[in-house]
C-alpha cells in the first residue's frame, strides 16, 4: 500500500493535482471546505468552479505563452485543460467555456476517480505528519491562513496583491530612459546602475496626473473589503490627495542625472526596477492601481521612454493571499521549514485560472513521484510550466514578489533571433517550439515509473 496524498482545495489548483496524482496510481484524498465554510466569491460547492471570468484566456499555442501553457497541459493529460475544451463556448481565439457545465464535470470526474476520495470539510492547521499539497488558493480561510502565518512569519503571507505594470525591457526606449540608481547607491556597478529611469517636465508631469485623475477605474468585488496599506496606496489614489504628492514619492526627481541631458534637471521621473533575473522585465516601480486595463496601457504611454512599452502584465490591487514562494519554497514546491507540505496554485503567487491549475498539474506530479519513491525530474525551464515555476521558486525578486502570469518575459531568450517588435512573431514561435519539444521529453521521462505504479495500483 502506497502512502496517501492529503490534498486541501477542490480549485483549479486542487483538482488538478488530484487528477495528476491518483492517475499516477496514488491514493489521494481531498479536503474541500465548501459548502460548509463558504468563501465571498464562490456560489456552489462544485470543484473546479471559476469564480468571476468563463476564460481561459488565449488558446493559441504558438504566439502566446497561456495558449503554449494549455498545450502542455493537453500533453500532460491534464484534467482542468481537458474539461475546458470539451465544454468550449464560441469566443474566438480564447478558450471560454460553459462555467457550471465545467464545474460539474471536473466533479464528476474526480468523483468517479477509484484512487480520489472527496472530504467537505476546512483543514486549518499544516500537520507534522503525512504527505500534503495546499491549494486554498486567494480565498485561504482565516484559520489556515494564521497557521501559514504562525508557521512562515507575518511579513511571508499576504492577504492583499499590489502590482505594479510589468514592461518588457526591450521595448523600453533607452534613448530617452536611462539606468542609475537613486544617488548611485550600491556597493557594485550593477546595483549603481539598477534601475530605469524616465524623466518628465512639468507639462509632461501635469499632463500624467491629468490623465490619472480621469482615467476609467474598476471597484473592489462585493465582499472583499477595500483596504490599502500606506506603503501601497494606487497611484491614482495618491494623486487624488494633491498633484504633487507623486513628485514626492514614486515620482520624486531626487538624485538622478539624466544621462542622455544631464544639464536639465527633471521635473519628476517615473523608476522601473528589474522584475526578474533573466533582466527581460522591469515593474515599475510604486504604481501599483485599480486603474482599468486600457486606460493603464493609455496613460502609462504617455510616459517619455514608454510610448512603445508592451506589458508583461498590467497593475492590479486584490484580495489575494499568496506566500512569498522564493523565500518559503523550494524547487519542488515544499515549504522548506516542513518538506511534507507542498503548496500549489494562486496561493504561491501564480496568478490565474491557467497557471493555478498548472502549478497544481505539477505539484500533483512531484508529490505523486515521491511517495512512489522517485524524484520528478526537474521540470524544464524553457517550457512554460518550467518559466512559472522557476521565477516563482527562485528567478523572481524576493523582496518585492508579487502574483505573476505566465508571459514570454519569463523564457531564457533564444540566440540567433531578432529582438524588438519586428522579431516578435519568429521569437515567440522559437519559444513555443522549444518548450513544446522540452515538454514532450520530461513527460516521456516519467512515463516508466507511472505505468510501475499504475500497474501494482
Ligand atoms: C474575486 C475574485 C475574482 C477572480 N477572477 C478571476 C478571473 O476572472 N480569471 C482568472 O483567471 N482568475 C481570477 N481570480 C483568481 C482565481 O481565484 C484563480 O485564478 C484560481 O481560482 C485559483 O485557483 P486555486 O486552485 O489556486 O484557488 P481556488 O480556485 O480559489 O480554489 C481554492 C479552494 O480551496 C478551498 N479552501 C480554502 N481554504 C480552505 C481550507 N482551509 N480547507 C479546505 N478548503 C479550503 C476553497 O473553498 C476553494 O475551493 C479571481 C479571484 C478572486 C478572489
Amino acid at each position: 500500500m502506497t502512502e496517501t496524498l492529503h490534498i486541501v482545495g477542490g480549485g483549479m489548483a486542487g483538482s488538478e493535482a488530484a487528477w495528476q496524482a491518483a492517475n499516477a496510481g496514488v491514493k489521494v484524498v481531498l479536503h474541500e471546505m465548501r459548502p460548509k465554510v463558504k468563501t465571498f466569491a464562490h456560489q456552489t460547492e462544485n470543484l473546479g468552479e471559476m469564480v468571476c471570468s468563463n476564460s481561459f484566456r488565449s488558446d493559441d499555442d504558438e504566439q502566446n505563452a497561456v495558449g503554449l501553457l494549455h498545450w502542455e497541459m493537453r500533453q500532460a493529460g491534464g484534467l482542468i485543460i481537458e474539461t475546458a475544451h470539451k465544454h468550449r463556448l464560441p469566443a474566438g481565439g480564447a478558450l471560454a467555456v460553459d462555467r457550471e457545465a465545467f464545474a460539474e464535470s471536473v466533479t464528476a470526474a474526480l468523483t468517479a476517480h477509484p484512487n480520489i476520495t472527496i472530504t467537505h470539510e476546512e483543514v486549518s492547521d499544516l500537520p507534522a505528519e503525512g504527505r500534503w499539497i495546499f491549494a486554498t488558493g486567494p480565498l485561504t480561510s482565516e484559520a489556515l491562513g494564521a497557521a501559514i502565518q504562525a508557521e512562515t512569519g507575518a511579513d511571508r503571507l499576504a492577504f492583499f496583491d499590489a502590482i505594479a505594470p510589468i514592461v518588457y525591457a526591450e521595448t523600453i526606449d533607452m534613448d530617452v530612459a536611462w539606468r542609475q540608481s537613486r544617488y548611485d547607491k550600491g556597493e557594485t556597478e550593477e546595483e549603481q546602475k539598477a534601475y530605469l529611469n524616465c524623466p518628465m517636465t512639468k507639462d509632461q508631469y501635469e499632463a500624467f496626473i491629468d490623465a490619472l485623475l480621469d482615467a476609467d477605474k474598476t471597484e473592489f468585488h462585493e465582499g472583499e473589503t477595500a483596504k490599502y496599506f500606506d506603503g501601497c496606496l494606487p497611484i491614482e489614489v495618491m494623486a487624488e490627495r494633491g498633484r504633487e504628492t507623486l513628485r514626492h514619492g514614486p515620482m520624486k526627481p531626487v538624485g538622478l542625472t539624466n544621462a542622455h541631458k544631464p544639464d536639465q534637471k527633471p521635473y519628476a521621473v517615473v523608476q522601473l526596477r528589474r522584475d526578474n533575473a533573466l533582466g527581460t522585465l522591469y515593474n515599475i516601480v510604486g504604481f501599483q492601481t485599480k486603474m482599468k486595463y486600457g486606460a493603464q496601457a493609455a496613460v502609462f504611454k504617455t510616459i517619455p521612454g514608454l510610448e512603445n512599452a508592451s506589458f508583461a502584465r498590467l497593475g492590479g490591487i486584490h484580495r489575494n493571499t499568496f506566500l512569498n514562494s522564493p523565500t518559503l519554497l523550494d524547487a519542488q514546491m515544499r515549504l522548506r521549514s516542513k518538506p511534507n507540505i507542498r503548496f500549489a496554485g494562486q496561493v504561491t503567487g501564480v496568478e490565474g485560472y491557467v497557471e493555478s491549475a498548472a502549478m497544481g498539474l505539477l505539484a500533483g506530479r512531484m508529490a505523486a513521484a515521491e511517495i512512489l519513491g522517485h524524484t520528478l525530474p526537474t521540470v524544464p525551464q524553457d517550457t512554460a510550466h518550467g518559466a512559472l515555476i522557476h521565477h516563482i521558486t527562485g528567478g523572481a525578486e524576493a523582496k518585492t514578489f508579487q502574483p505573476m502570469n505566465v508571459n514570454f518575459g519569463l523564457f531564457r531568450p533564444l540566440e540567433g533571433l531578432k529582438g524588438g517588435r519586428r522579431g516578435r512573431r519568429d521569437r515567440y514561435k522559437g519559444y513555443t517550439d522549444r518548450a513544446k519539444s522540452e515538454w514532450s521529453g520530461w513527460l516521456e521521462d516519467q512515463v516508466n515509473f507511472t505505468s510501475e505504479a499504475t500497474e501494482k495500483a
